[in-house]
């Protein structure tokens, strides 16, 4: 049994076939992890010329994805997978914005749509009536979802279970527990005169995982404090930090 169905309506399938066709999003596809389907929304088209958008009411510049081939495809992808309560996702720079959190909370699901849209945007109804969440990836403008659409299945996916080689290494990732990933290393032990830091080398583990801890620490005061707010801290750390802050200061 497939872990779990994303299905992605787009009008440019073909921009999904290098992303999905690689990596770790490949192995699970390939482990039946999870069941990526590409529809071109196209094949819900308008007519013999198969129209998806159209000029907006009221004018102005652009064209606007009409609302039938939307509705239509939705309704045919929920009836195919024998739920009408699928959560129907739209990528938009006016949605809630993406992190860890969020790509979590995907994680959970058995299965979603990714509407991707495309041109000024989708008509209003679509979102009043037929989408049930809206997910923006930053505070910029693409001109289309599809991008936004592989982010979103690409971090959601690597949380499943059995993805990665090793549950530990989301765990520790950046972001995972609100704080951003220690330093990492590898071989050679020294490079152009320049060393890898001794804690590293010494074998004890409990030693690492305290440097290590420290390190994530101290990153995530210097380049996003931001975040310290709601990481997962213990009462030492936040007296440590205060302390750092004030000799800064
Ligand atoms: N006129 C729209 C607006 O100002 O909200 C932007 C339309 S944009 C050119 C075309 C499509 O790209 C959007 O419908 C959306 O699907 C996608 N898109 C653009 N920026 C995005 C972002 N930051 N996050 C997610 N999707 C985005």
């Amino acid at each position: 049994m497939v872990g779990m169905h994303i299905d992605i309506l787009t009008l440019f399938p073909n921009m999904f076939s290098g992303p999905f066709a690689d990596s770790i999003v490949k192995r699970a596809i390939d482990r039946d992890l999870i069941d990526i389907k590409i529809h071109n929304l196209r094949d819900w088209g308008q007519g013999k010329h198969k129209v998806v958008d159209d000029y907006p009411f009221g004018g102005g510049t652009g064209m606007v994805m009409k609302p039938e081939p939307l509705f239509e495809a939705v309704e045919a992808i929920k009836e195919d997978s024998g739920s009408l309560y699928l959560p129907v996702i739209l990528l938009t720079p006016q949605g809630r914005v993406f992190n860890q959190r969020i790509a979590a909370e995907l994680a959970a699901l058995e299965r979603f749509i990714l509407i991707c849209g495309h041109y000024e945007g989708i008509d209003e109804r679509v979102r009043e009536h037929l989408v049930t969440d809206e997910i923006s990836i930053g505070d910029y403008i693409l001109t289309g979802g599809e991008i936004a659409a592989m982010v979103i299945v690409d971090a959601a996916v690597r949380l499943l279970p059995g993805v990665l080689g090793s549950e530990d290494s989301a765990a520790d990732d950046s972001h995972a527990s609100g704080l951003l990933e220690y330093s990492q290393y590898t071989r050679p032990q020294a490079y152009r005169g320049l060393e890898v830091p001794e804690v590293l080398l010494s074998g004890n583990h409990a030693r690492i995982a305290k440097w290590r801890r420290e390190q994530s620490i101290m990153r995530t005061l210097k380049r996003r404090p931001d975040l310290l707010e709601k990481a997962n801290l213990s009462s030492e750390e936040r007296e440590m930090i205060s302390e750092l802050i004030t000799e800064k200061g």
